[in-house]
């Protein structure tokens, strides 16, 4: 069986570990810092801070931002739920912008047109998140240039771009966001177990993300409210927050990761080359890079249309299934999942995304495939396209 994507821990990884469990604090101790100061310092960032999962990272960027009832926020149809779950967990409104057919990311002329005609409704987003599909840069460039004109904020959900570059920049340096934020998910590039972190330059949205990273506590005195001198407060709670840390055993695994980024990432475009030379005769889309991009190839996306290929994307996905190749599938648009259904999104609502779900498979990509296993992807593959 070859799965779509998966972990590589090496050793040195257990023995990292294995330290962490051997010492003094299993949470909030020495390594949660030193992981936040390995990854700020490899995107350039001034503030990171590690949370139990991507989810509860765009969670805190929301609150941080200020976002709340009434409150829109707009993210891509084509990623995971989360990407759209957090505004909603704030209690704003959610909405999407279509994809670019060619990048899969969010679509700028789309969002531009979208804004447009927001602003003419007085109906324009708070925050827009853009996804780095498939670690692949949005054109962060044009998006903070439409923030800027309608004055919304943004959190990039970078979950698949850890290692990735854009324009010669690491993604997370937020140069043209708010917040960046990554997941070490097993499947992701680096891996922390569970777990997520939020990076920004901007102080202030750092010092809230801690707060809410923790049940709203402070223990700065200069935040706190005065209190009688007679009693002790070491700690304030002075908002509502959530229990959203990540333990010293996870940082000890993802700093002992971060050391191996670049040969994952380095792994990955190898993979992506082989599978490039090897496919590109057939009749199905290879993934378009970007010249601005450096992707981190979180996911290797081929497209299967029908006219072209004869076959359908899932009469594919079933015989490479069937030949124990576990392709999986990279977005259904998340407004078609039933619970965002009965929002009202109909059918239709993002046309490219749809053509997207219904012609998309990813196949295997993980620093660790083998050249054995790829030849099998690919051999197979031809197999299936060609008969
Ligand atoms: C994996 C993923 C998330 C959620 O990450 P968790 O760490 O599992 O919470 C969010 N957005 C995207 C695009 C993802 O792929």
């Amino acid at each position: 069986m070859i799965p779509y994507g998966r972990q590589s821990i090496s050793q040195e990884d257990i023995d990292q570990v294995v330290q962490v469990l051997q010492s003094d604090y299993l949470t909030q101790g020495p390594a949660v810092p030193r992981f936040e100061e390995a990854v700020a310092a490899y995107c350039g960032a001034a503030h990171a801070l590690a949370t139990n999962s991507a989810t509860a990272a765009l969670h805190v960027a929301c609150l941080a931002l200020g976002v709340g009832p009434g409150d829109r926020v707009w993210t891509s149809p084509t990623t995971f739920v989360a990407s759209a779950n957090c505004a909603i967990y704030c209690g704003a409104e959610v909405d999407f912008v279509d994809i670019d057919p060619h990048t899969y990311n969010m679509s700028v002329a789309c969002l531009a047109e979208k804004l447009c005609h927001a602003r003419q409704n007085g109906t324009l987003p708070k925050v827009v998140i853009p996804v780095h599909l498939c670690g692949q840069s949005c054109d962060m460039e044009a998006i903070h240039a439409l923030s800027r004109e309608y004055g919304f904020r943004i959190v990039e959900d970078a979950s698949h771009a850890i290692g990735g570059r854009y324009q010669g920049q690491p993604v997370g340096s937020c140069r043209f966001s708010d917040v960046t934020v990554f997941s070490f998910h097993p499947v992701k590039i680096i891996t922390t177990g569970e777990g997520g972190m939020a990076l920004t330059n901007d102080s202030v949205l750092a010092n809230l993300m801690r707060q809410y990273r923790s049940h709203g506590i402070t223990s700065d005195r200069t935040e706190m409210a005065p209190r009688d001198a007679g009693e002790i407060w070491n700690y304030q709670q002075i908002r509502l927050g959530y229990n959203y840390r990540m333990t010293d055993i996870q940082a000890a695994l993802g700093l002992s990761q971060m050391g191996r980024l670049d040969e994952f990432v380095h792994a990955r475009h190898r993979i992506a080359a082989v599978y490039g030379q090897a496919l590109s005769g057939l009749p199905i889309t290879l993934p378009f890079q970007q010249a601005s991009t450096f992707s981190s190839y979180h996911l290797y996306p081929i497209r299967v249309d029908q006219e072209r290929c004869g076959k359908d994307q899932r009469t594919v996905y079933q015989q490479l299934h069937q030949a124990g190749i576990k392709v999986n599938l990279h977005y259904i648009p998340v407004y078609r999942q039933p619970y965002f259904e009965r929002m009202g999104f109909p059918t239709g609502y993002c046309p490219e995304a749809e053509r997207y779900h219904r012609e998309t498979l990813s196949l295997p990509m993980y620093a660790t495939l083998t050249v054995d296993q790829q030849n099998t992807v690919i051999a197979v593959l031809k197999e299936i396209v060609n008969s």
